[in-house]
């Protein structure tokens, strides 16, 4: 039985390849596991507090799920639990006490200015957007876009999927729904804005045309921290903001015809229950493919319109619809063009 005996130091890893590899290093005093079922159960424990869950993509929904279960405070950097399976991990917070804190900057942000304020007073959300690399691009620019190209972005330092997520912005869009589950408002109340220096992380208006913000330097520290310890404040040696020095914040309207990810995703919180499954298993497919070089950049978006088109059913929204229809689209997304 390894669960009483796993510790703070202990290593899950659910690539059997590199499990065996690890295995050989002999890591001091490290106990190495392997499987996802094993994050599934490890959720779960008694000794657990909190789970920070920064998996990525589908794979980090039943760890949510599970955790949430459990009734333990999940720090949320795992956006896809909230997209897919958005109503079932509403209704699991609702109904067992759990906690749920967003991690993602602009959630964490939304949240921040949340704090002391009744949530019928809030009028909307502006959620700011980097735009990305691309975001002075002309459309013909677009369709000649690499991999290299796609994969650096102006202010984050993050991983492959998101980089990319970032430049399509269907990053925004997935935030979008993640904002509509985590602070249960209609899409309508949801505004995307391209603010380029990243500095304002998200913005809420009140009924009173009173706005707040959460502002400070890019740093992912700041929102781990916070989801950790909310709704207290810890000491941090993050970069600080000189706000003595000349400088501008910048905002735009977004470009629904240069990005259609976001429109894409708006429009299925209000679609049927599975179809934001459906946008997230076609966009991580053609997200990889486009990665592979298989696939041009603006195939992106494509890929995920027609997945939609094709995909869309009525079924109601349970773990094993979840999982079924996930895997029917990633078929599909991994074989049309
Ligand atoms: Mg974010």
């Amino acid at each position: 039985d390894w669960s009483s005996d796993v510790c703070s130091s202990d290593l899950v890893i659910c690539n059997d390849q590199r499990f065996e590899q690890l295995k050989a290093a002999e890591l001091n005093s490290v106990e190495i596991y392997s499987g996802l079922s094993v994050i599934n159960d490890l959720v779960q424990l008694d000794k657990i507090d909190i789970v920070l869950n920064s998996l990525v993509g589908f794979a980090g929904f039943q760890p949510t799920f599970n955790a949430l279960l459990a009734g333990k405070r999940v720090a949320l950097a795992n956006k896809e639990s909230l997209v897919v399976g958005g109503r079932l991990i509403t209704n699991l917070v609702n109904s067992t006490g759990a906690e749920l804190i967003p991690v993602d900057s602009e959630h964490s942000a939304m949240l921040q200015c949340m704090v002391g304020e009744p949530k019928n007073r809030i009028e909307k959300i502006i959620i700011t957007a980097s735009g990305g690399p691309f975001r002075d691009y002309s459309p013909d620019q677009m369709s000649n876009i690499s991999v290299e190209q796609a994969l650096k972005h102006p202010n984050w330092d993050m991983g492959a999927k998101i980089t990319i997520d970032s430049s399509t912005m269907m990053n925004k869009g997935l935030e979008i729904i993640e904002a509509h589950w985590l602070f249960d408002l209609p899409v309508e109340k949801i505004e995307p804005v391209i603010h380029p220096q990243s500095i304002v992380h998200s913005i809420v208006t009140y009924v009173d045309g009173s706005s707040k913000a959460q502002l400070g330097p890019p740093d992912m520290k700041v929102p781990i921290i916070y989801a950790l310890t909310y709704p207290n404040r810890l000491q941090l040696e993050s970069p600080r903001m000189d706000w003595t020095k000349q400088q501008e914040l910048t905002f735009y309207p977004v470009d629904y015809s240069k990005f259609p990810c976001v429109k894409l995703a708006m429009e299925v919180i209000d679609d049927q229950d599975l179809a934001p499954a459906i946008l997230n298993a076609a966009n991580e497919i053609a997200v990889q493919r486009f990665l592979n070089r298989e696939i041009s950049y603006i195939s992106i978006p494509k890929i995920v319109e027609k997945s939609l088109e094709k995909l869309t059913d009525s079924t109601e929204i349970s773990l094993q619809n979840l999982i079924n229809i996930d895997k029917e689209t990633r078929e599909f997304a991994s074989r049309i063009n």
